[in-house]
């Protein structure tokens, strides 16, 4: 999982470890027909479920939370069970060495882990907005989250992840809405109103990997050089996001099987967007779910894109999927794996420089939780994402470094073959480094692996190999003054130039305009007062393919000419930005603001920024028109009524947000 923010730890799966000792669970078929004509309720799932019993037993359970059964039947007998609201316990008195059947109907209404989205608001979508945009926002979806939240809340599962099943889902849903599941999807059988979908997996996965979407679609399908198809799944009206959203897609997995060098071990790879996620994306197994906040124009790849999750989540689908760690002890086997293995697919595409520089910003993020005193161990179930993430990757990287890559890579093969489909340990990793390598890694493991700090000199010292980071080191404009007058229309890399300006913002001349588009963003960003002669040169920032540069130009420009106002707003009336809007709600903001607008004008534009706090807009749009109704003041009766509704929403980064500035407007 890549999380924006940080990780919820999921480290309570062992607290029933010991049912693995008895039973093995094979293989779940399943059918559900969720009533997708009211929120989240459910007729009808049909279940079964093989499992070898290892230990004679008189009991076996799934986790199940608050659920009903009936028809319980172990191979095809009625039996006896309970159902104590968190699982479903099967008394029998199980034999060793044999294989039981068991099956039930069961009835569910998801509080979590799966999420009913504009499935209840459309009378509001409906009766109160006669909004241009309705038909692009309303997002009826489906979908499931199933690691931090158990899967146990909709489908009857395993939340010990030691217990890896073949999950084969079907799905009864409304015609015209695709449905998404792990595997192969291998057969749609059509009725006049509904569709049922079969899917099906060939290998088996943790339960917390189990994932639904159902929601309107399109898709396009490419296939990687191993013949792996590779579906890219988008709403219908965003074909021209399509290209930039998914680049190098293709590029990144052939990147990767050939650099892990163990082949893709699913039958296909789905991505789909969808509303109002929790995280930036989830590697369900052969399903990636993502926000739909990555879905990006061309302009917005340049600072916004999602080239590193994608490449991220892919990872996972070998680090986490195919061998996943026994606790939460040993996350950095997956979330270290899959920000290192993204990196390197990220080198491949934007060279070397890109990846020092981004090991350098991990760094740096690494120094500052320790100087924070924030450090833990990377074996600390409780280590930040910080920790588990950065610290993760460049473990990995000074490890190769050590070893060498030939030694490496033939570890990281060696690991994943006798560990696949199975649970694994640091120690399970590190041994077959050592075993490869001859080396002995005991300081290595006690340096990188268990020591709370982050040794930052020698992670710098790796970095010096790179003569663009020495470079990068050498320039600045606070200690060796002299140069500074010549950097930035001198051939150095654009992230010295970068530092420069943010050293000597007033120092920027007209000829240093001519530099690229980041620089230029720096510019942006770093001159807040701009002095006449500079004045055609900073216009010119509003013509750059930047959502970012746009933003903070037309601000500073709106604060230091305000004799010119109209033309900058009429130079940016059109373009609305990311998908948060950030570019027209800046827009509203200032033209309200703004002490000669109309009546008429002002009512308009202020009913458009209000009605981007509803519902129907993701919880990013959202979260912007609310930060800018509150700073003018001028968050009224419909923004206060969606505020309220914000603060029970089920993403917990938006509803903090919601809960903080409630306590801040007066009601
Ligand atoms: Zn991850």
């Amino acid at each position: 999982m890549k999380n924006i923010v940080f990780l919820l730890c999921c480290c309570a799966n062992l607290l029933y470890a010991q049912q693995t000792d008895y039973v093995d669970f094979k293989e779940v078929k399943t059918v559900l027909a969720f009533n997708q004509m009211k929120v989240d309720s459910t007729v009808f799932n049909s279940y079964e479920i093989k499992f070898d019993v290892l230990k004679q037993t008189d009991s076996v359970y799934l986790d199940a939370i608050n659920m009903q059964f009936s028809n319980v039947a172990l191979n095809k007998s009625k039996v006896k069970f309970k159902n104590d609201g968190k699982k479903l316990i099967i008394y029998h008195g199980f034999k060793a060495s044999k294989t039981y059947t068991l099956n039930f109907l069961f009835f569910t209404s998801p509080k979590k882990a799966m999420y009913f989205i504009d499935w209840d608001n459309e009378d509001a979508i409906t009766s109160s907005y006669s909004d241009i945009n309705r038909n692009t926002v309303q997002k009826k979806q489906i979908w499931t989250q199933g690691q931090g939240k158990y899967t146990s809340h909709w489908l009857p599962s395993i939340d010990d992840m030691n217990d890896k099943i073949e999950f084969d889902i079907s799905c009864v849903a409304l015609k015209g809405y695709e449905v998404i599941s792990n595997g192969k999807m291998v057969s749609k059988r059509e009725t006049p109103t509904y569709n049922l979908w079969e899917f099906d997996m060939e290998k088996p996965m943790s339960s917390y990997l189990v994932a639904l979407v159902i929601g309107k679609y399109s898709k396009n399908v490419e296939y990687s050089k191993s013949g792996i198809p590779l579906e890219m799944y988008y709403y219908p009206e965003d074909s021209l996001k399509f290209e930039p959203t998914y680049r190098y897609t293709k590029q990144m997995f052939d990147f990767l099987e050939a650099e892990i060098g163990v082949p893709y071990p699913w039958q296909n790879y789905k991505q789909v967007p969808v509303k109002d996620f929790l995280y930036a994306g989830m590697e369900n197994t052969s399903a990636t779910i993502f926000s739909d906040s990555f879905v990006i124009d061309s302009t917005a790849f340049a600072d916004k894109n999602y080239v590193n999750v994608n490449a991220h989540e892919l990872a996972h689908q070998w680090f986490g999927d195919l061998v996943t760690e026994t606790s939460g002890t040993h996350h950095w086997l997956q979330e270290g794996f899959a920000t290192y293995y993204a990196l390197l697919a990220e080198r491949d595409i934007f060279g070397e420089d890109y990846y020092y520089w981004q090991l350098y910003e991990y760094a740096q993020e690494l120094l500052d939780q320790d100087k924070a005193g924030g450090s833990t161990s990377l074996l600390d179930p409780k280590s930040s994402s910080t920790t588990f993430y950065k610290k993760g990757a460049w473990v990995l990287h000074l490890l190769r470094e050590r070893v060498g890559d030939k030694a490496f890579k033939m570890a990281v093969k060696n690991y994943l073959k006798k560990y696949a489909y199975k649970n694994v340990e640091t120690e399970n990793f590190i041994t077959e480094v050592e075993k490869v390598s001859g080396e002995d890694l005991t300081d290595f493991v006690e340096l990188w692996l268990k020591n709370k700090a982050f040794n930052y000199d020698e992670a710098l010292n790796s970095l010096k190999k790179s003569t663009y980071m020495q470079e990068y080191l050498m320039v600045d404009c606070e200690v060796y003054t002299s140069k500074c007058s010549n950097y930035l229309t001198s051939g150095i890399s654009d992230e010295a130039k970068i530092k420069v300006i943010s050293q000597l913002p007033s120092q920027i001349k007209k000829e240093d305009f001519k530099n690229s588009l980041k620089v230029r963003q720096a510019i942006a960003r770093n001159v807040s007062k701009i002095p006449s002669e500079l004045k055609t040169e900073y216009e010119s920032l509003l013509n750059d393919k930047s959502y970012v540069t746009i933003e903070t130009a037309l601000f500073i420009l709106w604060q230091n000419f305000p004799q010119e106002r109209q033309k900058y707003f009429e130079k940016t009336k059109d373009i609305h930005g990311f998908s948060d809007k950030n570019v027209r709600m800046l827009w509203l903001a200032l033209q309200l603001v703004s002490p000669d607008l109309d009546d008429k004008n002002k009512r308009e534009y202020f009913s458009e920024l209000t009605r981007y706090t509803s519902p129907q807009f993701g919880f990013e749009v959202r979260q912007n028109a609310f930060q800018y109704l509150h700073q003018i003041q001028a968050c009224r009766d419909v923004c206060k009524e969606n505020l309220k509704q914000a603060t029970k929403h089920h993403n917990w980064r938006f509803q903090k947000f919601a809960k903080a500035l409630s306590e801040k407007e007066t009601p």
